[in-house]
């Protein structure tokens, strides 16, 4: 496989120091259990799998964007009792983050684009903080699977271990996906209290919500759904790369 110049784990520092790079793409993801069917990398693989190839079509466009390895462990606070599911804390990753974007500061690398992968990690507060510390440094943030809407592309609601993620398995990893046969169901319970269901927010205790660690049931995954919805959500990434790249900090509204 030739080394792709908008992945920096494969490029030389000869040409990163001809390439003058506008934004770095940073993705974020977590190891974890995901029902009995998908591996634990599933959220790195599909950070890995966006990543590239929103960065390959944006740089066909002339963008100079450039993907950073991805961060493995997210904030699994819910999941403590669950073998080997690693976390970091909130604290630990802005931590991370700090270093991070003090490198690009440092360097007058303009723009970074966050891109999480995991429903635990949620940076905005994190890059409320950093922007300040760090002006000269735009700071922004997507998480993969809100990109587009999954309602067009999938029937069954879930958030882990689901129809979408299966599905995005099945097209960037099959080889990593055990037979549908041998996934559990996803049953998931609700909390009693209704505000807790409706507006009001808390953290939900993995192992008591969920027996196989799935919440969505993943039945009716195929591959191709997830070749869809991976275009879809690459294709706008993209453009938003390309725009990114493109823009003056200075001057972003109208
Ligand atoms: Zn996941």
């Amino acid at each position: 496989m030739p080394a792709r110049p908008y992945i920096l784990a494969e490029t030389t520092w000869q040409a990163v120091k001809a390439a003058a790079f506008e934004v770095v793409i940073l993705p974020w993801g977590a190891t974890e259990a995901h029902n009995y069917h998908l591996p634990y990398g599933t959220d790195n693989y599909q950070c890995d799998y966006v990543a590239a190839e929103a960065a390959r079509l944006a740089w066909e466009q002339g963008a100079k964007v450039v993907v950073v390895p991805t961060i493995p462990f997210g904030v699994n606070t819910g999941q403590l009792d669950i073998t080997l599911d690693i976390n970091l804390n909130p604290s630990t990753q802005l931590a991370i983050l700090r270093d991070v974007v003090r490198v690009l500061a440092r360097q007058g690398i303009p723009k970074l684009m966050l891109l999480n992968g995991h429903g635990g990690n949620d940076f905005r507060q994190h890059l409320r903080e950093l922007q300040a510390e760090f002006p000269t440094v735009f700071l922004s943030t997507a998480t993969l699977f809100r990109i587009v809407d999954r309602s067009q592309f999938f029937d069954a609601p879930g958030d882990h271990a689901d129809e979408m993620e299966t599905s995005m398995m099945l097209h960037i990893a099959p080889d990593l996906v055990r037979p549908l046969s041998e996934a559990g169901s996803g049953a998931s319970k609700q909390f009693r209290i209704r505000a807790l269901r409706e507006w009001a927010w808390a953290q939900r205790e993995w192992s008591q919500v969920t027996a196989d660690t799935g919440v969505g049931d993943p039945a009716a995954s195929t591959a191709e759904k997830g070749a869809d919805f991976l275009r879809a959500v690459t294709t706008e990434l993209s453009k938003f790369l390309v725009e990114l790249a493109a823009a003056d900090p200075q001057d972003l509204y109208e």
